[in-house]
C-alpha cells in the first residue's frame, strides 16, 4: 500500500523509519542460461526503462526518445547536439503547436498517441502501441512501428487481448509482447481484481496471446515484469485474502518451454519494489522495510540496508549493477530540492554519496514557488538518466498552475554526480546547458 501511495504523490518523498538489517550476504542462487554480455542485445527489452508510470524510454548509441506521460508527442534528445526536440522533420510543422483550437496536431510525425507504456527501440526501429487503423467499438489497439527519424509509420500486428483483459503496459523482448493487465471485475456479485501477465509473438500477422499467469484477489495488486535471455520474471504483489498479510510472488516464464515456474512466494518483504534480475538470474528487490532483498531458494533474504549515522535512504532504484537510495530534507516539505542520493554496487561499496544536483530546476520561472519531486531514477555505474516533476503556479493557465516533467542525465565520476539536464516534456522551456 505503501509503494502505491509513492506512486500517486511523486512530489512526496516518503521518509517512513527504516528497519535496521545485515549487510550485503554472499550465498548465491542458481544460474538459469546466463548471457555472455551485460548489456542488453538489441531485441531484447532494456529493463532499465520498463517505467509504466512515468512515460517511456528508449536508448540508442546516440539517442535517448522520450514519450513523456501524455504519450502524445514523441521527444528526442541528440546525444551530439545536446538539443531535446519533437521526432518531426517536417518543414514549417508547429509540432505541439501546431493543432488546431486546442486538438492535437495529428499531422506532426512525432504525434503518437500511444496507449500505455509502449516504446521501444528494435532491431532498428521504434515500436509503439496506439489506436488501429480501422475504427472499431470498443476501440483496438495495434502495435504500430516506424523508422527512427518518426517516418514511416506502419501498423504491425492488432492486438487482441483476451477477454475483459486491459493491458497497463506494453514491452517487446525477443520478438513477444508482453503486457501487464490489472482488470476490476465482478464474482457473484461482489467486486474483485484481477491481474493477468501475458504474451504474443508479434510476427506472422496474428495476435496469439499467452496468459502466463494470473491471480483474483479482493484487493488492488502491482506487478513487474524483467527480462533476461527467454525468460520473463514476474513479479507480483498482493495482499492475502485470509491473513491479510502483504505478499509478493515471484514467477519466470520461458519463452522456450511455456512453462510458467513459481520462483517463491512470501511475506518477508511485503509488496517488492524496484525489482531487478541480473543476466546470471539473481533477484534482488526491495520490500516494505526499505532494505534490499535477494530471492534465495525461494525465500527473500535481507541483502543490504541503506542505513548510515543520519538515519535512512529511501531505496529509489535498482538498476543494471546500482543500487541507489534517496534522502529528502523532511516529510514537511514539498519542496524537495536538497536531495541525498546514495549510489552504490551490488557488493555494496559507494560509487558515490552526497547532494543531488538540481540544476535543471533553473529552468522553471520562479523555481522557489514550485514544488518538485524525483519520479525515478535508473541507469548503470557509468551514468544515470532521472526524471523530476515540477508544478508551479502559472496564471496563464487556466488551471492556475503548470506541470512539466525533466528528464537529466548524471555522469559518475568518484566524487561528483556530473548533471546534464536534457529538456522538459515542452521543449519551450529550455534545458540549460
Ligand atoms: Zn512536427
Amino acid at each position: 500500500m505503501k509503494r502505491i501511495l509513492g506512486i500517486i504523490l511523486i512530489f512526496a518523498l516518503s521518509l517512513s523509519l527504516c528497519a535496521c538489517g545485515e549487510n550485503a550476504g554472499n550465498a548465491s542462487s542458481p544460474a538459469p542460461e546466463p548471457e555472455a554480455s551485460d548489456l542488453p542485445p538489441e531485441d531484447s527489452a532494456d529493463n532499465r526503462f520498463i517505467l509504466p508510470h512515468y512515460g517511456c524510454i528508449a536508448e540508442t548509441d546516440d539517442v535517448y526518445y522520450w514519450l513523456p506521460t501524455d504519450r502524445q508527442y514523441l521527444l528526442y534528445y541528440d546525444k551530439i547536439t545536446g538539443a531535446m526536440e519533437p521526432l518531426c522533420g517536417r518543414p514549417e510543422c508547429e509540432h505541439m503547436s501546431g493543432g488546431k483550437n486546442g486538438a492535437p496536431n495529428t499531422n506532426c510525425d512525432s504525434y503518437l498517441n500511444a496507449e500505455a507504456c509502449s516504446l521501444s527501440f528494435y532491431r532498428g526501429k521504434l515500436y509503439y502501441v496506439s489506436s488501429s487503423r480501422e475504427k472499431s467499438d470498443p476501440p483496438r489497439y495495434s502495435l504500430w512501428r516506424m523508422e527512427p527519424d518518426g517516418t514511416q509509420k506502419e501498423e504491425v500486428l492488432v492486438l487482441e487481448p483476451p477477454e475483459n483483459s486491459r493491458p497497463q503496459t506494453y514491452i517487446l523482448h525477443r520478438g513477444r509482447l508482453y503486457s501487464f493487465c490489472f482488470d476490476p471485475i465482478v464474482v457473484a456479485g461482489e467486486n474483485r481484481c484481477r491481474v493477468r501477465y501475458i504474451v504474443t509473438p508479434i510476427d506472422g500477422g496474428n495476435c496469439d496471446y499467452t496468459v502466463m499467469y494470473e491471480r483474483e484477489t479482493h484487493f488492488m495488486q502491482l506487478g513487474y515484469m524483467r527480462f533476461v535471455g527467454p525468460d520473463c520474471y514476474i513479479f507480483n504483489c498482493y495482499t492475502d485474502e485470509a491473513t491479510q498479510q502483504n505478499r509478493t510472488s515471484v514467477l519466470r516464464w520461458s519463452s522456450v518451454t511455456g512453462e510458467t515456474e513459481l520462483l517463491g512466494d512470501g511475506s518477508e518483504l511485503g509488496w517488492c519494489y524496484e525489482p531487478w534480475v541480473t543476466q546470471d538470474g539473481e533477484v534482488f528487490a526491495a520490500g516494505e522495510d526499505h532494505n534490499i532483498h535477494r530471492l534465495e531458494d525461494g525465500v527473500w533474504t535481507e541483502y543490504m540496508d541503506f542505513f548510515d549515522n543520519d538515519g535512512c535512504f529511501e531505496v529509489k532504484s535498482i538498476s543494471d549493477g546500482v543500487m541507489i537510495g534517496l534522502r529528502g530534507p523532511g516529510p514537511d516539505q514539498l519542496i524537495l530540492k536538497d536531495y541525498e542520493i546514495w549510489i552504490r554496487r551490488f557488493d555494496g561499496t559507494t560509487l558515490y554519496k552526497g547532494p543531488l544536483p538540481q540544476q535543471w530546476r533553473e529552468a522553471i520561472p520562479e523555481p522557489e514557488q514550485a514544488q518538485s519531486g524525483l519520479a525515478f531514477i535508473t541507469g548503470d555505474e557509468g551514468s544515470l538518466l532521472a526524471l523530476f516533476s515540477a508544478v508551479w503556479p502559472d496564471s496563464s493557465n487556466e488551471s492556475g498552475r503548470t506541470v512539466r516533467a525533466f528528464l537529466v542525465q548524471y555522469e559518475i565520476t568518484s566524487d561528483e554526480l556530473v548533471e546534464t539536464p536534457l529538456g522538459s516534456s515542452r521543449p519551450d522551456l529550455a534545458p540549460i546547458n
